[in-house]
């Protein structure tokens, strides 16, 4: 299949990470690169933390600067690196491509593993949020009960007080099956392969191989504990399309740990991770992500990182679903001849997440949904949400978290219609949390849009 980047920004982005000696197995030295920041700032201006916190010095100390500084003596990497939410807003403005990102991942593992102590507080609570993904399949084997003991006043005190784990949120529901369950059930790859094979009848009138029409969907761990209805939209959404959806073995994809500095953690995630998605991409399968941030890990950040085998394949294959439909078939089209019930969608305000603006990915929902009967996305402006995954869970960074999404809290009330949507899951968390609304992923609209 075709692997056109679908912007110039993506295939600059792309160009830009073949350059870099990150393939060599070495660790990576990122101080010359340091010497690419021409100190214009632009980086510090865009930054939502930088903006409310007057203590943190912004993404060019924590880029080049630090690396500067231990260019000449081998310096400690300085504390607030941990108080970047990892947003990658700066990575997306550098105009002189200087590798933000990469350098704040490099530096917060540095400083976990050379400066903070394994015993702290701050270390568990840290290593508990960014791997959600290996304590969930608990919760989830008794939904009700962990549901019913997370939302207690007393589970939130004794988070909040024992682990630093804020007590102004409600804590994300488990549902009643997850994903992957229903996915068995319904009759794992083989299922879908015969509803493909079905849809691609109905549409063409003929029988079609499906060679062509193959997605690995990379589901991530929220939408298969949390909200199985998004992974289930991708799922049927791309069977009538014709594809048949295989659903591999995966783990987290590591986003959370890289902003927690947990970087053997994520390193183990991402082997896994290749290993199991290129062997379908040698297969002739490409990967579909429904969560930005999983689809950013997989082409930038893993990229940036490692060095396995498939690791650049894997970057070169994967897509944000709707990027994906949108390359492959006509879904302007598609969408323009079909409804949705307005009493369920009408205007819905849109948050586009900092890591679709980052692969140039965050104009697409608007303008799909806007094509529809029924619904209308307005966009409620480009700023941080300000929950940045498990940093607006950090009791110490609630409010910073909730002044960063302020704006467009805002903007999201002068939207007519209590229904939000995103494609990020911990972005929808804080819209919900700020305003009270419902929000919706793209994916479901798609779905009530075009699946009988
Ligand atoms: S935007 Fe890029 S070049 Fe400008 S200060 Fe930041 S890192 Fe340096
Ligand atoms: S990743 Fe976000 S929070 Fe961190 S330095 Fe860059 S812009 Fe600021």
């Amino acid at each position: 299949m075709s692997n056109e980047p679908t912007s110039e920004k993506e295939t600059e982005r792309r160009e830009a990470s073949e350059l870099r000696d990150v393939f060599s197995g070495e660790p990576i030295d990122l101080r010359p690169g340091s010497d690419d920041c021409y100190k214009c700032s632009t980086c510090d201006t865009e930054c939502p933390v930088a903006e409310v916190d007057d203590e943190f010095p912004g993404p060019k100390f924590q880029g080049p600067e630090q690396w500067r500084l231990k260019r000449k003596d081998d310096r400690d990497i300085d504390g607030s690196v941990m108080t970047c939410s990892n947003c990658m807003r700066c990575d997306d403005v550098c105009p002189s491509n200087v590798p933000l990102s990469q350098m704040h991942n490099t530096a917060r593992g540095e400083y976990v593993d050379e400066q903070m102590s394994p015993f702290s507080l701050e270390y568990a609570r840290n290593r508990i949020l960014a791997n959600y993904g290996r304590l969930a399949p608990l919760g989830a084997r008794f939904p009700r009960l962990t549901n019913f003991v997370m939302g207690l006043s007393v589970t939130k005190l004794v988070n909040e007080k024992l682990l630093g784990i804020t007590g102004e949120r409600e804590f994300p529901a488990f549902a009643a099956q997850t994903f992957r369950d229903w996915w068995d059930e319904r009759g794992g790859n083989a299922a879908s392969r015969e509803r493909a094979r079905r849809a691609r009848e109905e549409r063409d009138g003929a029988k079609v191989e499906s060679d062509d029409k193959r997605v690995a969907y990379f589901h991530g761990d929220y939408s298969n504990f949390n909200t199985p209805e998004v992974a289930k939209a991708m799922v049927r959404v791309f069977e009538s399309f014709g594809y048949e959806v295989a659903v591999p073995e995966q783990r987290c994809s590591g986003t959370p740990m890289y902003a927690n500095g947990m970087l053997d953690d994520a390193r183990r995630a991402a082997k896994f991770n290749v290993e199991t998605l290129a062997a379908l991409v040698e297969r002739g399968y490409d990967v579909v992500c429904s969560c930005t941030s999983c689809s950013m890990a997989l082409r930038q950040e893993y990229p940036e990182l490692y060095s396995f085998d498939g690791t650049a394949k894997v970057a070169a294959n994967t897509f944000e679903a709707l990027e994906y439909l949108r390359i492959h078939e006509d879904l302007d089209g598609e969408l323009a001849d079909a409804s949705v019930p307005e009493s369920e969608f009408g205007e819905l305000a849109y948050h586009a997440p900092c890591h679709a603006r980052n692969q140039g990915i965050d104009g697409q929902a608007v303008e799909l949904v806007s094509e529809l009967d029924g619904a209308d996305a307005v966009d409620v402006g480009d700023s941080c949400s300000g929950i940045s995954g498990t940093y607006g869970w950090k009791a110490e960074k609630y409010d910073v978290s909730m002044q960063i999404g302020e704006d467009m809290f805002e903007h999201m009330r002068e939207v007519e219609g209590e229904t939000g949507m995103t494609e990020c899951p911990t972005c929808a968390m804080q819209m919900n949390h700020g305003t009270g609304y419902e929000i919706r992923h793209p994916l479901e609209v798609l779905e009530a849009a075009l699946v009988e």
